[in-house]
């Protein structure tokens, strides 16, 4: 039986149940990931012996019948930006190469606790900035439905390991939709949540009123549980929500019926691919069918987002990056002449050049006379696109809509073009500015046989519906069980 082609939770029951052994099933994995990981390039580090100690500590715990985590033997894929104790995290970066955290992020910290076994770290685009995972410093990560295109990013590593079995679940991070708009892109289940519901503590910092930690899974029962592992308040995150965390599986499959389905007609405006728009027509179909009503809305704010967001974005990255030179850790130019031209080198071989542009496009909109002109009207601008949310909220449930508005495209089209590349987050970001939760799921595909996303958004805190809206959905169609047909010699 090949064991990583399952769901985290029927895993989890094989495990338990002891028809499978940790230690055999990670064994299984790792083969896969030699076999597979070459043309996918997903990961940046892989922490092979970490992991099979941890599988044979659960294998014995299971033994002898200890309580174990709710991710017992569970292997998760950890964004390179994300911290981990004695593990690389290199945000994809020169700047941060050699770079071994002291410490464990919060929601790593909640892996540990829960029993999951780290596989590894994957790649993204340096510093989480772009939406192709074509930025990283490393290495190009392959969309393993077709390895010509790209895999969507910033989070691409983790959504195309996702995708191609190597490895059960990930977690990635959004600041603008870096985990909707990859797992869109290759075919799996991508949740932002809320702003404040998961601590964002030793995620390294690229605009800090925006970012959250996100999952990629295979399916939403997944979504569902390794969301409940990460959420909750944290006393080492100021921005985290002292909010409880409800059983988010519990009541999974209640059903939709009834439910107010808001349809922005901004979000589905000229440009949007015609594959995209079918699929998202037929998935409302399927909505109305399990008794959900169909609401037309206006979100009249859209048009602002994209400038607004990389205005803020962008502003916060030129400060969160500052601390990037040279002197406290990570790269340092190995010759300069006096304090300032070691700065300069130091930051000028360290960071690629999208990083280096938004770090200018920041400081340049931060700057003494600019601020005004631009930071503070973005952020006027960024409380209208987040009351139009408001107000739609009150005659809708939720809002679905398109994840991104075309299928993967190949890699290199947009590489030498960033406003094409900035333009096609359009979808995403609002939630972003908002603060609201997001799910992404799988939901057609297009004639080259891409994967489509629908993208299901709700009010602060919400996520509990959004999975049970998805869910139904999910219950209905057989796209999340659709698998890419991989090229290379397979065990
Ligand atoms: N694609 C967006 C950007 O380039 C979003 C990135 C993200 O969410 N980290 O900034």
């Amino acid at each position: 039986m090949r064991l990583f082609e399952p769901t985290a939770l029927q895993i989890k029951t094989k495990i338990l149940s002891k028809e499978v052994r940790a230690s055999e099933f990670i064994d299984q994995l790792f083969g896969r990931i030699k076999n597979v990981e070459p043309s996918i390039q997903a990961y940046i580090t892989i922490n092979e012996e970490e992991a099979f100690k941890k599988a044979i500590e659960i294998d014995k715990k299971i033994e002898n019948a200890e309580k174990v985590g709710l991710l017992a033997g569970i292997p998760v894929a950890v964004k390179d930006n994300i911290c981990t104790r004695n593990l690389y995290t290199t945000c994809a970066s020169e700047i941060l190469k050699k770079f071994i955290p002291p410490y464990d992020a919060f929601v790593v910290n909640r892996l540990k606790k829960e029993d999951a076994i780290i596989i590894g770290k994957t790649n993204l685009d340096e510093f989480a900035m772009g939406s192709s995972t074509e930025n990283s410093r490393y290495k190009v990560t392959r969309n393993p439905w077709n390895l010509e295109y790209v895999p969507g990013g910033s989070s691409g590593g983790s959504a195309a390991a996702v995708a191609a079995d190597l490895s059960l679940i990930a977690l990635g991070s959004e600041t603008g939709g870096s985990v909707r708009q990859p797992a869109a892109l290759c075919g799996v289940v991508g949740v932002k949540p809320t702003y404040g519901r998961v601590s964002r503590y030793g995620l390294v910092a690229f605009g800090s009123s925006l970012d959250q930690v996100g999952t990629v899974t295979k399916d939403v029962g997944d979504a569902a549980l390794i969301l409940q592992v990460i959420a909750g308040y944290d006393l080492h995150d100021s921005t985290s929500a002292n909010v409880p965390v409800p059983d988010y599986l519990n009541g999974i499959d209640s059903g939709i019926n009834g439910l107010r389905i808001g349809i922005p007609k901004e979000y589905f405006a000229a440009g949007l691919n015609a594959d995209v728009l079918k699929a998202l027509k037929d998935a409302l179909k399927v909505y109305e069918h399990l008794g959900a009503k169909i609401i037309d809305i206006s979100l009249p704010h859209t048009e602002y987002a994209v400038a607004v967001y990389y205005i803020v974005a962008n502003a916060e990255a030129s400060s969160n990056l500052a601390r990037y030179d040279g002197v406290r850790y990570g790269y340092r130019a190995s010759r300069s002449n006096g304090i300032i031209d070691m700065y300069c080198r130091t930051r000028s071989e360290g960071f690629g050049n999208e990083v280096k542009r938004r770090i200018m496009l920041g400081n340049y909109a931060l700057s003494s006379g600019y601020y005004d002109a631009y930071y503070l009207k973005a952020s006027k601008v960024r409380n209208l696109i987040k009351q139009d949310f408001d107000v739609a909220f009150e005659k809708v449930d939720c809002i679905i809509c398109p994840t991104s508005p075309a299928p993967a495209f190949k890699i290199g089209e947009r590489a030498n073009n960033p406003l094409e590349m900035y333009l096609s987050d359009i979808y995403t970001i609002p939630a972003n500015l908002a603060g609201i939760p997001g799910i992404s799921i799988p939901c057609g595909f297009s004639k080259e046989v891409l994967p489509i996303g629908m993208q299901i958004l709700a009010k602060h805190f919400e996520e509990k519906k959004l999975l049970q809206i998805a869910y139904a959905f999910e219950q209905e169609t057989d796209f999340h069980l659709k698998k890419p047909v991989l090229k290379v010699s397979s065990v």
